[in-house]
C-alpha cells in the first residue's frame, strides 16, 4: 500500500481523464458500434472507478500516462467482449462426444436443415395440406418409430428431460423400483435418485451394488408400484462378480403385474457399431423388442444428432407423457427438430456411416495414420522454415515432431473404460513446457484443443473435421512467428 496525503490523492485524481474525454475518443466510438453505447459507458466508468480506488496504480503518473492507463484497461476489457465467448474450436483431444466441446458435431445436411428452419417460417405445427394445426413432433415420430420399432415417440430438450417427464407422467405419487447398482451419477449432476425424487416418484431401491436379480424386483412390487426403472450405468462399471436382471425378465414382470417398464438407455444407439467392445451395447430397437414400455435416450451421443431427448414406446404411455404439463416446458425448438429429422433420415436411408460421430468411431486406423503423417510433415516443414528464416527464437522451432499412436475415446459417458486406438502428431517443444505449447494452441483462432502426454503435446486425428488439419498448420505457423491466429 502506498500511503498518500489528501493533497497527493487529489493530485492523482485530477490526472485521470474525465468520463467526457474518454467518451469522445474515437476508439470508444468504435466499440460503441459493436457493443452499444450503454455498455461502453459502463466499462469506462468501471475503469475510472478502479483507477480511483487504487492510488498505488496512479502514483507517480502524469496526466497523459494516467489517461493512457485507463484507456488501455478499458480497451482490453471491451475488446474481450467483442468476440463471442462461444466460438468454434478444433477438437484435437481424440474424444469424439466431448461434452465440454459441444458433444456431437452435426452432419452438414443436418446443420443446413437447422439453418433453413431458423431463417424463415415453417410448417412446425401446421399442415399446409389441410390448413389445420398440427403437432411439432409429428415430423420425427414416424422416423423414430420406423428406426426403433416403437409404437409411438415424443421428443424433448435432452435425455435428462425425457427421463424426468417419463417418471413424472407415469410414476409421480407412486413407487418406481430401481436396482441399487443403477443409482448412478452421469456427469454434470444427473443423479438417478435426485431425478426420481424431483419427479415425485418414490424410489424403491432393490438388490446390491453389484448384483440385483429379477426376484428382487418382483418381491418389491406392491399396491402402489407404478414402474420398474432400468438405467444404463454409462460411465460406471462393476468388475468381478456381478449380476443384473435382463430386460426381457423385467419386461415380463412388469407386463404380468400391469406396471410400466421404463428404460433409460442413455446413448441411444440405432445401428450396431463395428468395435468389439460395443458388441453388448443394446440398440434402442433391442430394448423395444425386449418389451420396454418406454425407452429414453439422447440425440447427441451415439446417435450423432443435435441435443434432444427421445422417449419411444407404448402408445398409451407416450400419450400420457405428451399430455403432462412438463412436456410443454421441455419442448424442442424448431432448429433442433429440423436437424434431428435430417439426422434420422440419414439412418433411414442407410447412410449412418456419414454421420460424423459414427464416422469418427468407425474411422479406419490406416486413414488416421495417413492423416497424422500428412500433418506431421506439414508441421515439420513449418518448424524448419521458421528456424531457418528467423534469428534463433530460443530454439522454439527446434522441436521434435512425430507421428504417434494414441488412445482415443468415444466420450459422452459411453464406453467410459474402452479406448479406440488412433493416431496423432506429438510435438516436444525444445525451449518451452508442453503446458505452454498447449496454451499457445488454445490461444489460436479458432482455438486448437490438444492433449498433453508427459513432455509432449498430442494432436489427435480422430475428432478432426474437414479442414481442421489445415487450420492447425496455419495456427502453428503463426505461433512460430509469434503472431496470434486471428484472421
Ligand atoms: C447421458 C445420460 C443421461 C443424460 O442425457 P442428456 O441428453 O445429457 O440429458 C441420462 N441417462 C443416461 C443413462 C445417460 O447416459
Amino acid at each position: 500500500m502506498v500511503q498518500c496525503t489528501m493533497a497527493e490523492t487529489n493530485e492523482l485524481l485530477r490526472a485521470l481523464p474525465s468520463m467526457d474525454e474518454l467518451s469522445r475518443a474515437p476508439w470508444a466510438q468504435d466499440f460503441s458500434a459493436l457493443l452499444g453505447w450503454d455498455f461502453v459507458k459502463k466499462a469506462l466508468a468501471r475503469a475510472l472507478d478502479e483507477a480511483r480506488a487504487d492510488a498505488a496504480l496512479l502514483a507517480g503518473l502524469g496526466r497523459a500516462e494516467a489517461s493512457a492507463l485507463v484507456e488501455a484497461r478499458s480497451r482490453d476489457f471491451l475488446s474481450r467482449k467483442t468476440s463471442s465467448s462461444f466460438s468454434p474450436v478444433i477438437n484435437a483431444t481424440g474424444v469424439i462426444i466431448h461434452t465440454n466441446l459441444g458433444r456431437a458435431p452435426l452432419a452438414p445436411e443436418a446443420a443446413r436443415a437447422a439453418e433453413a428452419a431458423a431463417r424463415g417460417y415453417g410448417s412446425l405445427e401446421y399442415s399446409p395440406e389441410t390448413g389445420a394445426r398440427s403437432r411439432r413432433d409429428l415430423h420425427v415420430e414416424w422416423l423414430i418409430c420406423h428406426l426403433t420399432g416403437a409404437e409411438a415417440a415424443l421428443v424433448v430438450n435432452n435425455n435428462a428431460a425425457a427421463v424426468l417427464l417419463a417418471l413424472s407422467a407415469l410414476a409421480a405419487g407412486r413407487e418406481a423400483i430401481v436396482s441399487n447398482g443403477e443409482l448412478v451419477e452421469i456427469g454434470d449432476g444427473f443423479r438417478v435418485p435426485d431425478i426420481l425424487a424431483f419427479s415425485g416418484a418414490r424410489m424403491v431401491a432393490v438388490g446390491c451394488t453389484n448384483s440385483t436379480r429379477a426376484s428382487d424386483y418382483e418381491r418389491a412390487i406392491g399396491e402402489n408400484t407404478a414402474a420398474l426403472l432400468k438405467v444404463h450405468p454409462s460411465n460406471f462399471r462393476v468388475e468381478g462378480f456381478g449380476a443384473s436382471a435382463s430386460r426381457e425378465e423385467l419386461a415380463k414382470i412388469a407386463a404380468s403385474r400391469g406396471i410400466a417398464f421404463i428404460e433409460d438407455l442413455g446413448s441411444g444407439l440405432l445401428c450396431p457399431l463395428g468395435q468389439s467392445f460395443a458388441r453388448d451395447e443394446p440398440l434402442v430397437s433391442d430394448c423395444v423388442k425386449a418389451g420396454a414400455s418406454v425407452v429414453t435416450f439422447s440425440g447427441d451421443k451415439l446417435l450423432g444428432g443435435p441435443q434432444i431427448g427421445v422417449a419411444a414406446g407404448a402408445k398409451a404411455l407416450i400419450e400420457k407423457m405428451r399430455r403432462h404439463q412438463l412436456a410443454r416446458a421441455l419442448r424442442v425448438d424448431k432448429m433442433t427438430l429440423a436437424a434431428f429429422e435430417a439426422t434420422l433420415r440419414m439412418y433411414a436411408a442407410g447412410r449412418s456411416g456419414e454421420i460424423p460421430v459414427i464416422a469418427m468411431i468407425e474411422a479406419d486406423p490406416n486413414e488416421l495414420k495417413k492423416k497424422a503423417a500428412n500433418l506431421c510433415r506439414a508441421l515439420r516443414k513449418i518448424a524448419r522454415e521458421a528456424s531457418g528464416a528467423l534469428p534463433p527464437r530460443g530454439g522454439i522451432a527446434e522441436m521434435e515432431i512425430e507421428t504417434v499412436e494414441t488412445q482415443d475415446a468415444i466420450g459422452g459417458g459411453a464406453f467410459a473404460t474402452d479406448r479406440l486406438s488412433g493416431f496423432g502428431v506429438a510435438i516436444r517443444p525444445a525451449a518451452m513446457s508442453a503446458e505452454n505449447l498447449a496454451r499457445a494452441f488454445r490461444a489460436a483462432r479458432p482455438p486448437v484443443i490438444p492433449t498433453i502426454r508427459g513432455e509432449r503435446v498430442i494432436l489427435h486425428m480422430r475428432a478432426l473435421l474437414d479442414g481442421d488439419a489445415r487450420e492447425i498448420a496455419r495456427a502453428f505457423a503463426l505461433m512460430l512467428r509469434g503472431e496470434s491466429g486471428a484472421k
